[in-house]
């Protein structure tokens, strides 16, 4: 029972208080305790939440503007709409540093992209790489290759199987959107790719020249995106496969753009496993077009799997939303790729 000493009497005694009373006052007391400790949950952050908060604050700072690097971008020997040289002169012009070309499956713009660059002395570094397609519990996961040597046998021997699963998979394409009552189109996807890799951005420009639909990205929505008509589903190499190979080509693997595949944070974080257990490098965190929420787990991931981090705009053709090298800054508390090289 609780009591309260009355200071009017002479000689000293206790009221009891009456029971509403008491009632307020515990009630009184709650209320500041619940107040004052959600307060300071709010105040005390893990040390990962302390370090996302500072990169959040350092993202614009001047420091990280000195060198201008992008590690993944495209050529004519993929799905890319330059050649080698007309890339190499984009990054002369958008006064790049460092750029990784990395196409789809393939290393043959490496040669013409090097030989360019020797020729006419450019100051621009070239990073050889490649973007290789696997397979990963029904998503299709790209792994990028960077620093590689080109020449590699095993890599090479990856890149032949590739190329196959994309020749398959392009003419069983080509026969489902002839059921769809499209003609030629694989015919025509095959004289778009020339002597690149054949992809299904290929077809998606062919559907768009024949008028089927109304932009690249219908083409995917309708009849070539996962689970549509004319989807195909493709003989990718594993996960595991194409970081075996890119490490005997000397190189680091990085998963290319997580917060692409349309996975929910789950599923994300069982890929990082997975890709981690299988010896990959690093996570590609820095692109353009990202919101905060999507830079903060990335940056977690880097941090609580001890990955490095790559930065890249996977330019394919010049447009009013990405260009090489644009928007593309390394946070200061993760390690980059290029620490390894
Ligand atoms: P593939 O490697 O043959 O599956 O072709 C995929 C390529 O198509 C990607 O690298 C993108 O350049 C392009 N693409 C454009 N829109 C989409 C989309 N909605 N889904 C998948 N790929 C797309
Ligand atoms: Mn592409
Ligand atoms: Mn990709
Ligand atoms: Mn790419």
């Amino acid at each position: 029972m609780y009591f309260i000493k009355h200071k009017q009497l002479s000689q000293p005694t206790y009221v009891e208080l009456c029971h509403h009373q008491f009632i307020e006052i515990v009630c009184f007391v709650c209320i500041i305790f619940v107040f004052t400790t959600v307060k300071l949950e709010c105040l005390i952050k893990s040390p990962i939440e302390e370090l996302i908060m500072d990169v959040m604050s350092t993202l614009e700072s001047d420091k990280f503007n000195s060198l201008r690097i992008d590690l993944h971008s495209h050529t004519k020997f993929s799905d890319g709409g330059l050649t080698p040289q007309e890339l190499i002169e984009r990054a002369v012009t958008f006064q790049l540093d460092v750029l990784a070309i990395t196409d789809h499956d393939t290393v043959s713009a490496l040669d013409s992209a090097n030989e360019y660059i020797q020729t006419n002395n450019i100051s621009l570094k070239l990073i050889n790489g490649i973007e290789i397609s696997t397979a990963w519990n029904g998503f299709e996961i790209h792994i990028v290759g960077l620093n590689i040597d080109r020449n590699n046998p095993q890599l090479l021997e990856l890149i032949a199987k590739q190329q196959l699963a994309r020749e398959e998979r392009a003419t069983a394409m080509g026969e489902k959107l002839s059921k769809c009552g499209f003609e030629g189109v694989y015919e025509q996807a095959k004289s778009l790719a020339g002597i690149g890799s054949i992809t299904r951005a290929h077809f998606a420009r062919v559907l768009l020249q024949q008028g089927k639909v109304s932009n690249l990205q219908a083409a995917f929505d309708k009849y070539i995106g996962k689970g549509k008509r004319a989807f195909v589903k493709p003989n990718w190499c594993s996960i595991g496969d194409a970081i075996a190979a890119i490490h005997h080509a000397g190189g680091s693997a990085v998963m290319a753009h997580p917060v692409r595949y349309g996975m929910s944070t789950k599923w994300l974080r069982r890929l990082v496993v997975d890709f981690k257990e299988a010896k990959g490098n690093g996570l590609e965190i820095v692109l353009p077009q990202m919101n905060n929420e999507q830079r903060k787990l990335m940056l977690s991931f880097c941090l609580e799997y001890n990955l490095h981090a790559s930065m890249g705009s996977d330019f394919h053709h010049p447009s009013k939303w990405s260009d090489l090298g644009r928007n593309l800054r390394m946070p200061e508390q993760v390690k980059p790729i290029w620490l390894l090289w």
